[in-house]
């Protein structure tokens, strides 16, 4: 079953996937991990989209789009989530183009629904363990032990640059202006379905649970 989680920057995508990947084996492809990995390498594309990130705005199709395709090459047993990706309608059809060309398809696409101001707290209380990248928030989620991941034991925790005010502003533009029309695009395929995320983690999870129940029933 492939998968997308869409939704404005800390809507909660990244949390529900790392849950799904650990219940469903299911494969996270996550463009915004992906290039941040390359700024991490210090690569060549990671040179040329860190001013971009930093500010908010979003990088180019071509450079997501070739991203994806070599990850989607390498196949998954229990179906890819797509996370932070598509982002734009090109990506969107890049994206139908590239799974029929694998024989493959979209099983579903959840919409995670949040509040503006919402987003807001949600984003300047995000950190994420340097070690195995689990998500926290100052107080929606910390560590149970403080300093300490739940997950692998890890005390080293990572903010990201691009979670301040501003950048975030700029991101949010971005999401309405050119993401949100996706929900239109998949509504019209039949494959939407709308999550209230302003729900605790666990409510938020059940829901789709609930849909990727239904969905697999065919
Ligand atoms: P996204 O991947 O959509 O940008 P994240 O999964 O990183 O969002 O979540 C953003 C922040 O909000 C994190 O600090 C996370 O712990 C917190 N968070 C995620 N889901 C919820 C929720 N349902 N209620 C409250 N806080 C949440
Ligand atoms: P994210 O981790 O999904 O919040 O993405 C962080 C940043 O990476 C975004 O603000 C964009 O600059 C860039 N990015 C991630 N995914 C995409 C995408 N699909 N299209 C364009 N830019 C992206």
């Amino acid at each position: 079953m492939n998968i997308i989680l869409l939704g404005p920057p800390g809507a909660g995508k990244g949390t529900q996937s790392r849950r799904l990947v650990e219940e469903r084996g299911m494969v996270q492809l996550s463009t915004g991990d992906m290039l941040r990995e390359a700024r991490a390498s210090g690569s060549e594309l990671g040179r040329k989209v860190a001013e971009v990130m930093d500010r908010g705005d979003l990088v180019t199709d071509d450079i997501v789009i070739g991203l994806i395709e070599e990850k989607l090459k390498e196949g998954a047993e229990g179906g890819f989530i797509f996370d932070g990706f598509p982002r734009t309608l090109a990506q969107a059809e890049a994206l139908d183009e590239l799974l029929a060309r694998l024989g493959q398809k979209l099983d579903a696409v959840i919409e995670l629904a949040v509040d503006d101001e919402a987003l807001v707290d949600r984003i300047s209380g995000r950190y994420t363990c340097a070690g195995c990248g689990e998500v926290y928030h100052d107080t929606a989620r910390p560590t149970r032990e403080e300093g300490v991941c739940d997950v692998c034991g890890g005390t080293e925790f990572k903010r990201r640059a691009d979670d301040n005010p501003e950048s975030l502003r700029q991101r949010l533009m971005e999401y309405y202006k050119k993401t949100s029309p996706l929900i239109g695009y998949y509504h019209a395929k039949g494959l939407l379905h709308r999550v209230d995320g302003m729900k605790p983690v666990g409510e938020v999870a059940a829901e789709i649970d609930r849909i990727l129940d239904e969905a697999a029933k065919g």
